[in-house]
């Protein structure tokens, strides 16, 4: 059974000219999972699939690049004239709840605050020690070492296609190693020019280079690398390179509607 891999925005911090920021859509035949909706990814999810029928939405974590959009996909399943059947189920890190409430307090109007979010998703805090069956799809995590708390998340489709790994946002201090360890596909943020590596210590550094990207994925033994989370201004061909002296597999620049599919 194949598993397709659509990127919806691969730009860091900043969205780009014509893409947004984090956002992936982990595609079966039965069911669909997005790991994080940053802004301007909702537009690139709708060019792919229903929005109101998702089997999941996840969230590494809680910064405005990686969840942006939820408030867009909240208006629409709210607001769009084809209502869903269903609430959405939305997975939010450790905190998520919390944070959810108050952006729900600053934006409700016509709803009670606890209501804004609760009336078109069905939210919950994922255990990052536990594992999600999402459809034919399990999902598992790992902390990285950010700014904020964030989990790298892993995709395993039922059968023996290969898993998906993300990094999401991390330094390279983050221990990922086993984690990544046999995904055939990983996602990895290179935020990082390798000029300014060093500006910040190694420990408490909160974004990979390419050439750290390209070594998880290569002692992953993964046969792709998706380079992410890319400011456009620090020309990402020149981190595309890097990447290539290090992993010999196939590397994607990550950018909207770019797609892998494998099986
Ligand atoms: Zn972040
Ligand atoms: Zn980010």
């Amino acid at each position: 059974m194949a598993t397709m891999l659509t990127v919806l925005g691969g730009s860091a911090a900043s969205v780009g000219t014509g893409q947004g920021c984090s956002g992936y859509l982990v595609s079966t035949e039965t069911c669909n999972v997005v790991l994080d909706l940053g802004p301007d990814t909702l537009l690139e999810l709708r060019k792919h699939t229903d929005f109101r029928a998702l089997g999941a939405v996840v969230l590494s974590h809680l910064h405005v690049d990686h969840m942006l959009d939820i408030v867009a996909l909240r208006f629409s399943l709210a607001y769009n004239p084809i209502e869903p059947d269903r609430r959405t189920p939305l997975w939010v890190p450790p905190g998520g709840l919390e944070f959810f409430d108050k952006v729900g307090e600053v934006f409700s109007s016509d709803f009670e605050p606890d209501d804004f979010f609760a009336k078109v998703f069905e939210i919950n805090e994922y255990d990052p020690d536990g594992s999600l069956q999402l459809g034919d799809l399990v999902v598992s995590f790992a902390p990285t070492v950010h700014f904020v708390p964030c989990w790298a998340i892993r995709v395993h489709p039922m059968g023996d296609g290969g898993d998906l790994l993300y990094t999401a946002d991390t330094g390279p201090s983050a221990d990922l190693r086993d984690f990544a360890h046999g995904s055939r596909i990983v996602i990895a943020e290179a935020s990082t020019p390798t000029a300014e590596r060093d500006i910040m210590p190694f420990v408490s550094r909160g974004h990979l280079t390419a050439v750290e990207a390209a070594e998880l994925a290569r002692n992953a033994g993964a046969a792709i690398l998706t380079l992410t989370h890319m400011f456009e201004e620090n020309d990402p061909t020149i981190a595309l390179a890097e990447a290539a002296t290090v992993f010999d597999g196939e590397i994607v620049h990550a950018q909207p509607g770019a797609r892998i599919t494998w099986s």
